[in-house]
């Protein structure tokens, strides 16, 4: 076994600390690398607090993975020493089931995906996350990264980045359509940079005023207020696609009267308890409500390569890691522009 530090949480009230484990020897298809950057997905926080139930304790949170190569097993063939690598929300799954053969591991109904934490990988072990130092995992779930990118803007890409691209890929949310992004955070973003790159009109639906001429900058066309009458008002009726980011329980009855006849609701955000719904919201205008999860590997290196391509990155703050909890106070509260990520050498 190969020893490892990192910054665990020991139960659901505890703060996270540093902690030791080990992870398991490069096996002949393993890619070990040392971990550069982490970004603090706001998904990090609800299973540190087991806001969605079952987390496994101890916990090392992070699926926003960046970092260098250190050691490849005998067969692997995607990586060598050195080289630039990234994980993301996924490092295993079935890998036959139809779902895994179309790219779409993270939906696999053979034994279902393994998460880079808060799961168990095939040998029953517990897996653990980015907050570390370093990481090994089966060459198929690491992802290739442009060293043409600074490289803590793009550790973000592989959650909120993903995440907000495959399903803007999927409903193919391009020219003519207008969407609205509900929700500027770490996801929300994202999806503003997104969808102007791939030709909507694209509106921030905010609970904050003060990240309006922000917004703007990410190339969003209009900006609503959604605590003020008037401007929601302004637009009901009006979005093929709400994509929506929101972490904490929201009144979706409000934002399916933005949508226009046959729109689409997508949630990405999962907050901790159920949505609530009435059948007269997607009934009239025959709507549909909809949910989309990360996104599969070759999904994620194509946006990887499209993002190298159109210089595309994440708006970072970056952070030491002591500074977590103070991180996780503030992303609470929205103030983040956009994403914390981990510089992992304060470890
Ligand atoms: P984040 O950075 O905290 O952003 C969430 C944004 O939602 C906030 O910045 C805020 O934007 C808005 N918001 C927060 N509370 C709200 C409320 N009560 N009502 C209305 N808006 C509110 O979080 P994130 O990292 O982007 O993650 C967002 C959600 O996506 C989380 O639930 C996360 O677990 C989930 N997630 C899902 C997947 C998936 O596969 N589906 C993957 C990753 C993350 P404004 O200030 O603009 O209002
Ligand atoms: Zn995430």
């Amino acid at each position: 076994m190969i020893p490892s530090k990192g910054y665990a949480a020991q139960s659901a009230t505890t703060d996270l600390a540093p902690w030791n484990f080990e992870r398991r020897e490069v096996g002949p298809h393993d890619v070990q690398f040392d971990i550069l950057y982490c970004g603090v997905c706001h998904s990090d926080l609800h299973q540190i607090r087991d806001e969605w139930g079952g987390s496994i304790f101890p916990m090392v949170p992070g699926h926003e993975i960046v970092g260098k190569v250190k050691k490849v097993g005998a067969h692997v063939k995607k990586f060598k020493f050195g080289d630039l690598a990234a994980v993301g929300c996924m490092v295993d799954s079935c890998r036959v089931c139809p779902e895994c053969n179309a790219g779409l591991e993270q939906y696999c109904t053979g034994t279902g995906m393994v998460g880079t934490y808060n799961s168990r990988g095939k040998d029953g072990a517990p897996t653990y996350g980015g907050y570390s130092n370093h990481i090994v995992v089966h060459e198929d779930f690491v992802l290739h990264i442009s060293d043409k990118l600074s490289l803590p803007a793009v550790a973000p890409l592989l959650c909120a980045g993903i995440t907000t691209w495959s399903p803007l890929r999927h409903w193919k949310v391009g020219k003519g359509h207008k969407l609205a992004v509900l929700g500027l955070g770490g996801l929300g973003h994202m999806a503003v940079k997104f969808g102007v790159a791939f030709g909507a009109e694209v509106t921030v639906l905010s609970t904050s005023p003060s990240k309006e001429a922000a917004a703007r900058q990410l190339g969003a066309h209009k900006f609503v207020v959604t605590s003020d009458p008037a401007q929601v008002k302004s637009v009901k009726g009006y979005f093929d696609f709400i994509l929506d980011t929101v972490s904490a329980p929201h009144d979706m009855g409000l934002y399916l009267s933005l949508l226009r006849t046959d729109g689409t609701h997508i949630c990405v955000g999962i907050p901790s308890d159920p949505i609530q719904v009435h059948t007269f919201s997607i009934m009239a205008g025959r709507k549909s409500l909809a949910a989309s999860g990360i996104g599969g590997i070759p999904e994620t290196q194509e946006m990887l390569d499209y993002c190298a391509a159109n210089n595309i990155v994440s708006d970072i703050e970056m952070i030491d890691i002591k500074d977590i909890h103070k991180a996780y106070e503030r992303m609470l509260k929205g103030d983040v522009r956009y994403r914390f990520v981990i510089d992992m050498a304060t470890l």
